[in-house]
């Protein structure tokens, strides 16, 4: 069985269609990365998996449509007021309390053991009594991170986890999401070439309708479909996996793929356009 089966899914907002006839098959155990333009309908989508939005077709999570207990979700950037003076390990602890709340209830210390646990995971034990005010922006998206995962769900959605963050804590997120990804399947909305080099194992892209869904390779195509020419797309560090050498003619305004030597070439300045130095595998 599938972990999240789409058919056929729409999504309007008033007369603009955000998302048109998506149809995408997750298998169990996946970490599917969503890549996309601006405004392609990469939050959309993830909105309809939760029900948050109104869409035509059908959604079934593990089988069964508005599954929603199977699910975790982080939203693009949180609404959380962080000026509210509340500190890490009670964010965390938050998590759960929706399952087993009654009036006179208290956490167990199983229930704090486990909440220190997971922020230690993440590299922010030491943090625990610190107010949530006083933490940077990548403390602050690894501690919501730890409270998603706290939940233990099936399927875990994120959208953006790491958008406006630091290099190295994106690093160390996508390093725990991969040991995570043993336990749950996992699809990740994300702007960062080096989440699908180092630990998305499929990929869906994203712009209005489905461009592509398959191994995280793409190929100048498939830019080209998405964002017009990919001048900016580099995945520090992982030169080697996900895009081909390409091309991009300034002239013709087209994008296009060449190997090793042509590339050189044109770094040599031989030729107009330019070129970007991503090897093939
Ligand atoms: P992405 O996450 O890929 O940037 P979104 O799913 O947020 O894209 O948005 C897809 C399209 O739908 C965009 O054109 C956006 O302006 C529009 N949109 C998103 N949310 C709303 C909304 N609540 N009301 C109207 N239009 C919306
Ligand atoms: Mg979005």
């Amino acid at each position: 069985m599938n972990a999240l089966s789409v058919q056929n899914v729409s999504v309007y907002y008033a007369q603009h269609q955000a998302l048109r006839n998506i149809n995408l098959e997750i298998e169990e155990g996946a970490f599917l990365g969503i890549l996309g333009p601006n405004g392609g309908g990469k939050s959309t989508l993830i909105k309809a998996i939760i029900g948050s939005v109104p869409y035509s077709g059908t959604i079934k999570i593990f089988g069964k449509e508005q599954n929603y207990a199977e699910l975790g979700y982080m939203p693009q950037s949180s609404g959380l007021n962080r000026e509210f003076p509340i500190d890490a390990l009670e964010v965390c602890l938050g998590a759960n309390l929706h399952k087993k709340w009654h009036f006179f209830y208290r956490y167990t210390k199983a229930m704090y053991d486990e909440a220190v646990e997971y922020l230690e995971l993440f590299g922010i034990g030491h943090l625990a009594h610190r107010s949530i005010t006083e933490l940077s922006g990548g403390e602050f998206q690894k501690l919501l991170l730890a409270r998603t995962l706290l939940t233990k769900p099936k399927l875990l959605l994120l959208d953006e986890p790491t958008a406006n963050i630091d290099p190295q804590s994106s690093e160390h997120i996508f390093e725990v999401l991969a040991k995570f990804n043993k336990k749950m399947t996992i699809i990740m909305v994300t702007h960062d070439l080096s989440a699908i080099a180092s630990c998305v194992k499929s990929i869906a892209c994203l712009s209005q309708s489905l461009i592509y869904h398959g191994e995280p390779k793409l190929n100048a195509e498939i830019l080209t479909k998405m964002y017009g020419c990919p001048v900016d797309l580099i995945a520090h560090g992982h030169p080697h996996r996900v895009l081909p050498y390409h091309v991009h003619d300034e002239e013709s305004g087209e994008c296009y793929e060449m190997d090793y030597s042509q590339c050189h070439e044109i770094h040599g300045h031989v030729h107009e356009g330019h070129c970007h130095g991503h090897a093939k595998e």
